[in-house]
């Protein structure tokens, strides 16, 4: 049996070129990790319609966060995801490290008797990831399409369109913005040419 927490696999989205009317111009976000799963619950907490765009077909897998820290839980709860989190994180303040049998480090961090949260916690960026996603899929406002990735954008005056590979093809929608939260090594970035 395996340790490792094993995410859900997603099926590629299948959708038409989209050209809504001006006054339904979705916000589009680039990327479903952390950043751009924030970004599009946050707008849709202040009635603005996102779609999302994310070219894997699960959420992050493998080496990635494990320490999460105070202002993430409290931006989680603000987030709508917060007590969910909860059920399955461990809360800790502190730490030693040793080297052989010696105690090189002991440290604690900041735990005042009105802080709600604990400073830190551990939890697995793919689990604290398919929270975002479960919390996703229930809002209505959030579109959210797997395995379709940027290909292209083309800027306008007052809107954005982009070029999307998908499983059935290139798709084009158009956006009153983009939000670029495709991380590290950004085809956003280059296409825009920053
Ligand atoms: C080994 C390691 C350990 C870490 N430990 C910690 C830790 O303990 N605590 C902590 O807070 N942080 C930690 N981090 C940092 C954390 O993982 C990142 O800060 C976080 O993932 C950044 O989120 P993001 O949404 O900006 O980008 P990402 O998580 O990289 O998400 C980008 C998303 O965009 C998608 N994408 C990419 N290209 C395209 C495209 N062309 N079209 C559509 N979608 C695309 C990707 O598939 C991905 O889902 C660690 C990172 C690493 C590598």
């Amino acid at each position: 049996m395996s340790t490792y927490y094993q995410p859900p696999k997603y099926p590629a989205s299948t959708f038409e070129s989209m050209t809504p009317s001006d006054d339904t111009l979705p916000v589009v976000v680039v990327g479903a990790g952390p950043v751009g799963m924030a970004t599009a619950l946050g707008l849709a907490q202040r009635g603005v319609p996102v779609t999302i765009i994310e070219a894997a077909d699960q959420v992050s897998f493998g080496s990635r966060a494990i320490c999460i820290s105070r202002h993430s839980l409290e931006a989680a709860g603000r987030l709508g995801f917060g007590a969910e989190l909860e059920k399955i994180v461990l809360p800790w303040v502190g730490g030693r490290s040793f080297y052989r049998d010696r105690q090189v480090l002991h440290f604690r961090m900041p735990q005042r008797d009105f802080d709600v949260r604990p400073p830190m916690i551990n939890v697995s960026q793919s689990e604290f990831e398919q929270i975002m996603v479960d919390t996703i899929e229930q809002n209505p406002l959030i579109t959210l399409h797997w395995q379709a990735s940027i290909a292209g954008i083309l800027r306008g005056d007052d809107e954005v369109t982009l070029e999307i590979d998908t499983a059935d093809g290139k798709r084009h929608l158009r956006a009153r913005y983009v939000v670029a939260a495709d991380g590290g090594r950004s085809r956003m970035r280059e296409l825009a040419g920053l």
